[in-house]
């Protein structure tokens, strides 16, 4: 399991930074493929000039991450050693196991205090939890 990272462009002069997506998303992934294709169940979008969506000047606002990328990570940790403290604001990390978290919640030793389950989530050890879509404070 690694990180993949999505660094939107801001295509338009803009950024989208809403509750999916903001500057940096991380997703969680056995490969490539698979992070491209959950990706996709957050918010980003690929090849957004040929569709029309993105700003042709400026270029796509997402781009398919590739096994060979050099920022695929095998920890948070080793995500946020190439992060500034306003990058780790702006960023969201997408457990494959259904949780988000919002950099904000996370420290720079990449333990948090905030989850977001996502429909189907499941943390460290098998735990189902019952309630999707809430907020767990952790300790
Ligand atoms: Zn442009």
């Amino acid at each position: 399991m690694r990180w993949f990272s999505f660094r939107q462009n801001n295509s338009g002069g803009t950024f989208v930074q809403d509750e999916d997506v903001d500057i940096h998303v991380f997703i969680e992934a056995d490969d490539a493929i698979h992070a491209n294709e959950y990706a996709k169940l957050h918010g980003i979008y690929f090849d957004g000039v040929s569709k029309g969506r993105d700003c042709s000047c400026c270029g796509d606002r997402w781009y398919e991450v590739d096994d060979g990328d050099y920022d695929v990570y095998n920890t948070i940790p080793d995500t946020i050693k190439h992060l500034r403290q306003y990058d780790l604001n702006h960023a969201i990390y997408y457990f494959r196991a259904g949780a988000k978290v919002y950099g904000r919640n996370i420290k720079m030793d990449g333990s948090f205090k905030k989850v977001t389950l996502q429909p189907g989530a499941t943390i460290t050890g098998g735990i189902v939890l019952p309630q999707l879509g809430r907020t767990l404070e952790l300790l």
